[in-house]
């Protein structure tokens, strides 16, 4: 059996991969390594604006949002030649996947024109406040209360795990308006300017050391929100929450598989003609490593080609656990086999480029580190065998 894509996708891709030759900054040598969006040099955010403007950073979008309609096994391709440069595409991943996207589908022309785009065009950025100390995986418990009040809300409560939200622009956050009806039924999602009395952010250092302060708790305290920052209709934030996610695992599809590959892919330069490259057991944990990549890409496929045929591709939390589950693994081996080379930086990723916040040198202990924010956000290892225990295998509810 062959598998490729026909000539119209792979016209889709040469046509990208030119523009890619010719625009893409050239790789910086200097292990610079932004830690947070406020950090990141300004020829990053000039590259995030090219391809807006050029119509490469949304492609599946249509034209009037910065897009060309893409397909989606053109956007599969867009994506296979993103990662395999290891390209990201924007400083602020969660304004880029979720909060624009969330905006462009279920807000009004003025919020689309004053944020979704200006955050497309890395003119400002965003952070998503979902999760709160009580709500993470059970999202819909959220109790942050948004009270109406003639033309605006007043908004108090606590939201965490927020990224990048201390030098963020906006908030896309998910409230409670309604306390009275089940759950799912009450939340509202508005958008808060970060700079509105009463909103204090308090960012906290995570397992990648103190000087990595990405994530943070956000406090509101009788925070006055106008009426017209309510996305969607009220009361409708659930819609907007799911669809929000969607776009989430949507953006993380092609992005596990290829990244599973370029990762092994860095070990196995890493190794060289050391010792290591005749060690039957790293060899033996490389090989099963080569297999779930594959598994994993071919899964991609028929999940592409299922949602083709209209039909519904279950198939993503499989994706998004094996891809996330996948990286972790590959670094631990890298771990157990390079010993205390694992803690240098020039011998880890010397690959990786700094396009956004996310992207630097990094050793292979800061890529094991990181690997553990894969297995959580967007839905935790947990919860993805859940849903593939009900929803795949069709398995009676835990
Ligand atoms: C890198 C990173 C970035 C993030 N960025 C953001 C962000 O920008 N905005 C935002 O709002 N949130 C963000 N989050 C938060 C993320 O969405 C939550 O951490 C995630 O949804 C899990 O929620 P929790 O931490 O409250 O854990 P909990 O839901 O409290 O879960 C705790 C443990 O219990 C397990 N568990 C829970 N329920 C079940 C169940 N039904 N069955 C089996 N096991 C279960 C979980 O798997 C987990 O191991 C981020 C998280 C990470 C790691």
């Amino acid at each position: 059996m062959q598998l490729r894509f026909d000539e119209a996708t792979e016209a889709f891709r040469s046509k990208f991969v030119a523009w890619l030759d010719a625009n893409l900054p050239a790789p910086s040598t200097t292990g610079e390594r932004p830690t947070s969006s406020a950090g990141v040099p300004s020829w990053s955010r000039a590259f995030q604006r090219r391809m807006f403007d050029d119509g490469w950073l949304v492609p599946g979008y249509p034209p009037e949002h910065g897009g060309r309609n893409a397909g989606l096994s053109e956007q599969m391709v867009y994506f296979e030649e993103l990662a395999g440069r290891h390209v990201s595409r924007s400083l602020n991943p969660q304004g880029l996947g979720i909060v624009a996207s969330s905006i462009i589908e279920f807000g009004d022309d003025d919020q689309r024109r004053d944020y979704a785009i200006p955050i497309l065009r890395a003119e400002i950025t965003a952070a998503l406040g979902m999760s709160e100390p009580g709500a993470g995986s059970d999202l819909a418990g959220l109790t942050t209360r948004a009270v109406p009040d003639g033309d605006h809300f007043v908004v108090n409560g606590q939201k965490v795990w927020t990224s990048g939200a201390h030098d963020a622009d906006m908030l896309l956050a998910f409230v409670r308006t309604d306390p009275d009806v089940p759950k799912h039924r009450g939340i509202s999602a508005l958008i808060i300017d970060t700079d509105t009395p009463g909103l204090e952010c308090r960012p906290f250092p995570d397992l990648m050391g103190p000087d990595h302060l990405d994530f943070n708790e956000v406090f509101f305290d009788d925070v006055v929100v106008p009426r017209r920052n309510l996305v969607g209709d009220l009361n409708d934030g659930w819609r907007i929450c799911t669809g929000a996610l969607a776009h989430e695992r949507a953006m993380l599809w092609v992005l596990w598989s290829e990244g599973l590959d370029t990762s092994i892919a860095d070990l196995v330069r890493c190794v060289g003609d050391t010792p290591l490259a005749e060690d039957d057991v790293f060899l033996d944990r490389l090989g099963s490593l080569l297999i779930d990549a594959e598994a994993l890409r071919l899964l991609g496929y028929r999940g592409l080609a299922r949602l083709q045929r209209g039909l519904v591709a279950a198939d993503q939390s499989l994706l998004k656990l094996m891809g996330s589950e996948g990286q972790r693994d590959v670094a631990l081996l890298a771990l157990d086999a390079l010993g205390a080379d694992a803690l240098d930086q020039r011998k880890g990723t010397s690959v990786f480029q700094p396009w956004g916040a996310n992207r630097g040198d990094a050793s292979w202990f800061d890529r094991f580190l990181n690997s553990f924010a894969g297995t959580i956000s967007g839905g935790t290892s947990e919860i993805q065998r859940n849903i593939i225990a009900e929803r795949v295998l069709g398995l009676p509810r835990g």
